[in-house]
């Protein structure tokens, strides 16, 4: 059985996430490949970061749903090349966790890959969708040329993966609980709408953290120590694992 936590990278201003992702993988000591998916326009420079913790740097091809207004709908015109994602289903692993390269894992998380194709948390803007920053997959090539059949008829509804996936996996939120992630394996600090006394509650419980939106961890310098909004608490986490591998006194 041969499993990984599959990541993805198609832009080199994503690869700071990328590298915190597995150098934070690694430390919680998984016992899983760690794997990224590129595309040929990442940089040589990232590639030879990335060749230093990830076990395995898969080429693929860069998709994209070239569906500008639904994405001008979901208000990112740059997620197209998300479609990208959906290559993962042609990977030669037994089964895959993935997550997009804005999370940061809080604790070990190895216990998903007891979870069954396919499962994913709720996304925080409409829960009866899931969130495709996290989820459990099994590579598959029937799926893979069904997901590219589905891109090709009907497309996303929000020009991204997680519109495609939701219409294709569109049972998820009727399935059996297995199904269905905690929303501590994806919570979303940096969302618009957030549920501030249920995050108080639950913030010591929280297993993965996703950054979700334009702005990322890497985008601004880390936050003021005493700020004393919530989201910054999971911010300043990234940037302590950033710090301890990319920080200046290590380089
Ligand atoms: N991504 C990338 N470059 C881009 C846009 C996206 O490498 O320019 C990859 C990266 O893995 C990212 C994922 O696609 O985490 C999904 O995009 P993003 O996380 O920005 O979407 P959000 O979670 O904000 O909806
Ligand atoms: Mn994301």
């Amino acid at each position: 059985m041969t499993e990984a936590y599959v990541t993805l990278l198609v832009t080199d201003s994503y690869a700071p996430g990328a590298l915190v992702l597995a150098q934070r993988l690694r430390e919680l000591g998984t016992t899983r490949d760690i794997a990224v998916m590129v595309t040929a326009n990442v940089s040589e420079t990232i590639r030879k970061d990335l060749r230093l913790v990830f076990d395995r740097i898969i080429d693929i091809d860069k998709l994209d749903s070239g569906q500008a207004d639904n994405l001008a709908l979901l208000g990112r015109p740059e997620l197209g090349v998300t479609f990208s994602k959906l290559q993962l289903w042609q990977l030669d692993y037994d089964k895959v966790v993935f997550l997009d390269a804005d999370v940061l894992p809080m604790r070990l998380v190895d216990e998903l890959f007891d979870r069954p194709e396919f499962s994913a948390a709720p996304d925080a803007g409409w829960p009866d969708c899931f969130n495709s920053g996290v989820f459990v997959a099994v590579p598959n090539k029937d799926t893979y040329r069904q997901l590219c059949d589905l891109a090709a008829s009907k497309g996303s509804f929000d020009g991204g993966d997680q519109g495609l996936l939701n219409t294709y996996f569109s049972s998820w939120s009727t399935n059996s609980s297995d199904h269905r992630l905690p929303f501590i394996y994806n919570t979303t600090p940096t969302a618009v709408y957030s549920y501030v006394p249920a995050y108080h509650v639950n913030r010591d419980n929280i297993a993965i953290a996703h950054f979700i939106g334009t702005t990322k961890p890497w985008h601004s310098p880390p936050p003021p120590s005493n700020a004393s909004q919530d989201k910054y608490d999971l911010v300043q986490q990234w940037w302590n694992v950033y710090n301890r591998y990319y920080g200046e006194s290590t380089t």
